[in-house]
Formats: structure tokens, sequence, C-alpha cells
């Protein structure tokens, strides 16, 4: 079973070329190449490699543990809700199926010297699931 069979789910990392001023390029890769010590994530437009340092990686493994749990919980989490008490103090259900497949996770790491905001997309294991 390759790493993505086991996840369940496709989870994509993007985040934007580190080379701003220069480049407009989105870095792109899949959360489970990560498992590969000699990974590089490259730049499409500028060719930039990026190498992923220990402490990212292991954050980035981490995360996509979480993901693979998210996922094994699909069925459970598709009939919770997060109750939100918005303005008016009115409270509003918030089916985790919509937190999970609508908003898209932004998550800051520290990459190197930098603060990097990282994107995380992720599919649901099956198009059925959070209807
Ligand atoms: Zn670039």
């Amino acid at each position: 079973m390759n790493s993505e069979g086991k996840l369940g789910a496709k989870a994509q990392i993007d985040f934007h070329c580190l080379d701003s001023e220069n480049c407009d390029g989105v870095v792109k890769f899949n959360l489970a190449e990560i498992c590969d010590e000699d990974f590089q994530a490259v730049c499409p437009k500028c060719h930039r490699a990026y190498e992923l340092d220990e402490a990212l990686r292991d954050k980035l493994s981490r995360m996509m543990k979480l993901v693979a749990a998210i996922r094994d919980a699909e069925d459970i989490l598709g009939d919770s809700s997060v109750a939100v008490t918005v303005a008016g103090a009115k409270e509003v259900k918030i089916p985790y199926a919509l937190l999970l497949t609508r908003l898209n996770t932004l998550i800051t790491l520290n990459f190197g010297d930098k603060k990097v905001d990282f994107h995380l997309w992720i599919e649901p294991s099956s198009p059925e699931t959070f209807r």
C-alpha cells in the first residue's frame, strides 16, 4: 500500500515561493511525499528547491496523521456539528463536514528563519461522504 492509500485521502500542501520579490510561483506537494527523507519541494516557476528540515517534516507528518485520523472518523464526523455562537447570541451549528471540506486549513510554520503560511487542501476519501 502506498502512503496515499494509507492516508485514504489526497492532502496537498502549497505555499508561495519564498522568493516573493522575483517569483509568484506556488510550490505544491503532496503531504504523503514528506515521508521521503530526500524529499524536496520545487517551485514550478523559478525552480528553487526547498528542503524541509527535521522540525518542519515532523510537524507536517503529525499533520498527516491528523488528516488520517479525521479520514478514519469521517462517518462519525459526518454526523457531528460544532456549535458556534455568533453576534446576537444566536447559536449556529456548523457540521464538521463543512469545516473539513469548505474551509481550507492554513498552517503557519517556521521555514528556516521565515514564517510561512502553508495551505492544506484535503480531498474527502469519497465525494459522497460529505453531502
Ligand atoms: Zn519561485
